[in-house]
């Protein structure tokens, strides 16, 4: 039996439910992938776990779902954030893409002083995390924030949730991993690293943890998917 499409859909899921797809979604269903009626796929909505469900209408601009029964309940991924300083488009990519699929539970894209990218496309940013846990298994999909600027998010920062701050800084120096129950959030800077000013800031913060990734300086993509590998095989869903 060939493997059964995941389709995330922002319809809420239920037994016997019938959910309407989008026109992209018909495009794919029946364009790409040439379903017909009476085709099985599998939906998830991000919030009831993942659901068998019959095409009983197809259409080039939409079409018709009826839901039979769950398969999956919903599995949320520890209260972790991701916040990183966008690089260029295909990294920043890649890094949303990794973080729905590590797991994380919000992605923030966040504006250092010496980020690159001035703005970024939260809309192509989200339908990343949605292809992404489409394609891991999950049920649930990371939401993607608007750049924020880091100095800000820090002035307004909740102490009860930990940051664990990649400093490259500390690379070759004897790793640490993060240690604490609770909220978390996963720091990387940009290309250029931190600035001496953003470093102290978060150094005087009770609630950071500064970690080291190792003896050498990996990009920030790698650094995103190495720091949430270390978090999640410490504190998270690995262990
Ligand atoms: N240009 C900077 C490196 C930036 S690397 C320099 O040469 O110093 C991009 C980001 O990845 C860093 O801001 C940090 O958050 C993370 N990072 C990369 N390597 C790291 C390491 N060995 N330890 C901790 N963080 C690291």
């Amino acid at each position: 039996m060939t493997a059964k499409i995941r389709l995330y859909v922002e319809h809420p899921l239920g037994e016997g439910q019938s959910v309407p797809l989008s026109r992209e979604q018909a495009h794919y269903l029946f364009g790409v992938m040439r379903l017909g009626a009476g085709a099985l796929v599998l939906a998830f909505d991000g919030q009831s776990g993942e659901w068998l469900a019959e095409v009983t209408q197809t259409g080039k601009r939409g079409g018709l779902l009826e839901v039979k029964h769950q398969t999956r309940p919903l599995h949320m991924p520890p209260d972790l954030w991701l916040m990183f300083a966008p690089i260029k488009k295909a990294r920043t990519d890649f890094i949303v893409e990794k973080a729905a699929e590590m797991g994380a539970a919000r992605i923030m894209p966040v504006q250092t002083e010496f980020t690159n990218a001035g703005r970024i496309q939260r809309d192509r940013l989200q339908a990343h995390a949605v292809e992404a846990a489409e394609q891991c298994g999950g049920t649930y999909v990371p939401q993607v924030s608007e750049l924020a600027r880091l100095d800000r998010l820090l002035a307004g920062w909740d102490d009860a949730r930990q940051i664990m701050f990649c400093d490259e800084g500390l690379a070759g120096s004897t790793p640490t991993r993060p240690t604490g129950g609770g909220p978390w959030g996963i720091l990387i800077g940009p290309e250029g690293g931190f600035s001496d000013r953003e470093r102290g800031r978060l150094h005087a913060m009770e609630c950071a943890q500064a970690v080291s990734l190792g003896p050498r300086i990996l990009r920030a993509d790698t650094a995103a998917v190495a720091a949430l590998t270390l978090w999640q095989s410490t504190l998270g869903d690995w262990r």
